[in-house]
């Protein structure tokens, strides 16, 4: 576990590696892209300003490859799958603020090789192709410690216009029948992995906080990722973190394309809604394996039913109820078990984003809601709740319409009387010694910028200038 600390706070760029569009999206590719979009929105919650990029690689062998078995253009093959890709983000609410495509992107990509070579880390070979030379860069392998140099004779995919074996393709020489693009090498199409630093230079500039895929793509794609953006851009690290999210299992076997396993998403709509099929994705810890079984799905569905049921129901309460201007023992003691399962909440996304434990965290909640909560009269407790409720909701993504705006009041209540309701809710939790708690409640004040003073006779409150950051 390390401190996380952004380059510079608070903003947060992150890039995820996209789908390569030839095929439809299965659920391996949503498991990642669901995983990294809750990610973001954590951070978002924590007060983070995060840029999140998501690439689509639309130029690629097996697209060229299946466009040819088709008859079609590359291109309208591609455009096939891009809208199917689209469409099935917004299906499981994935929000991306950048999709760059590789094909928007040939003139970047060939200025960036340009620099590869003026700095002689990269060669160009006789067919006019350019290889990046993985010699010239020693760090090399670091990432996914999958290299050592002694290794290196062995390798048996030795291509011949390669130096090292592990050398690869930043630009690839025109084969009849290709796309190709005119270039400093002659004609050809960009390598698969340059795209991703050039994209990510352009739109998050040459650093990045975190990026992600899945872990099929540590080695080779972002070993040679990496070795290529630290090269161009003088950086080091590149990138801060690497998060990689974990695979899919079905029948104790990693469900993939060359097993003949793999799940369409279509397939799953069918049957699910696509906000169970989001919150059964974020049911293990993002970078453990998750097992697939109509069961697991089962249960994701009856949380979602009662998520929706919770919400509607304190939604329903606060309208009703008129405001409170008391506190009793017992009301003190649910708010203090929400504030429990608000804290083990954070603590799961905080300690490497656990959300197996964020949704059991969700889960007891939800048990406090229809076992306590909604026999309370007091709108304090159910305003308190349904804050938390829409909490978890912020990193889960499965209610965002229900919780869209915020808190349902009543219009002619002003958020003056508001405050003053809580903060004399915490003057009565002081008098009872209850200071745990009434820090608990300063805090989350402070975090909506909210500053409390305690002073002898009551406590004051200001609202603070927009403080948007917050530490995790
Ligand atoms: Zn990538």
């Amino acid at each position: 576990m390390e401190k996380f600390e952004p380059f510079s706070p608070p903003i947060v760029k992150m890039y995820v590696c996209g789908l390569t569009v030839y095929d439809y999206m299965h659920i391996g590719h949503a498991r990642t892209f669901v995983v990294f979009d809750s990610i973001k929105r954590y951070l978002r919650l924590r007060g983070y300003d995060v840029i999140y990029v998501q690439n689509i690689t639309d130029i690629d062998d097996k697209i060229i490859n299946r466009a040819n078995e088709r008859g079609m253009a590359w291109k309208e093959l591609a455009e096939i799958y891009i809208k199917d890709y689209m469409e099935n983000l917004k299906k499981l609410n994935i929000k991306v603020d950048y999709h760059p495509k590789v094909s928007e992107h040939i003139d970047d990509i060939i200025e960036f090789i340009k620099i590869l070579v003026e700095k002689g880390h990269a060669y160009i070979t006789k067919s006019g192709s350019v290889y990046f030379d993985v010699s010239s860069y020693k760090f090399y392998g670091e990432l996914s410690g999958r290299i050592s140099k002694d290794m290196w004779d062995q390798e048996e995919e030795f291509v011949y216009e390669k130096k090292n074996p592990y050398d690869f393709a930043l630009w690839k020489a025109a084969k009849p029948g290709e796309p190709w693009w005119e270039s400093p090498w002659g004609k050809g199409r960009p390598g698969w992995h340059i795209e991703c630093s050039v994209m990510s230079t352009k739109f998050l500039g040459p650093r990045v906080d975190i990026h992600g895929g899945g872990q099929d793509l540590v080695f080779p794609h972002h070993e040679n990722e990496r070795a290529q953006s630290e090269c161009v851009l003088n950086v080091r690290p590149w990138v801060k973190y690497w998060l990689h999210s974990g695979m899919l299992m079905i029948k104790g076997e990693k469900m993939s394309k060359s097993l003949g396993n793999i799940i369409s998403l279509k397939e799953l709509f069918k049957k699910w809604d696509p906000r169970v099929i989001r919150l059964w994705l974020l049911s293990a810890h993002y970078r453990r394996y998750l097992e697939f079984s109509e069961e697991s799905l089962e249960n994701s569905r009856r949380i979602l039913d009662r998520f929706l049921r919770a919400s509607q129901l304190l939604s329903r309460m606060i309208k009703s109820l008129e405001p409170a201007h008391s506190i009793s023992d017992d009301e003190i003691l649910v708010i203090r078990n929400i504030e429990k399962t608000l804290l083990g909440f954070h603590k799961a996304l905080s300690e490497d984003f656990n959300f197996a434990e964020a949704q059991s965290a969700l889960n007891q909640l939800l048990g406090i809601i229809f076992s306590s909560v909604s026999h309370i009269e007091n709108s304090a407790v159910v305003i308190f709740a349904y804050k938390a409720l829409k909490d978890m909701n912020e990193v889960f993504g499965i209610a965002d319409r229900e919780f869209l705006g915020e808190i349902p009041i009543e219009q002619g209540i002003s958020l003056d009387s508001l405050i003053d309701l809580i903060v004399e809710i915490r003057s009565e939790l002081r008098k009872r010694k209850l200071y745990d708690l009434s820090d608990v409640i300063r805090e989350r004040l402070s975090l909506l910028g909210i500053q409390l003073m305690d002073k002898k006779e009551k406590t004051e409150w200001f609202i603070r200038e927009q403080q948007k950051f917050t530490k995790i």
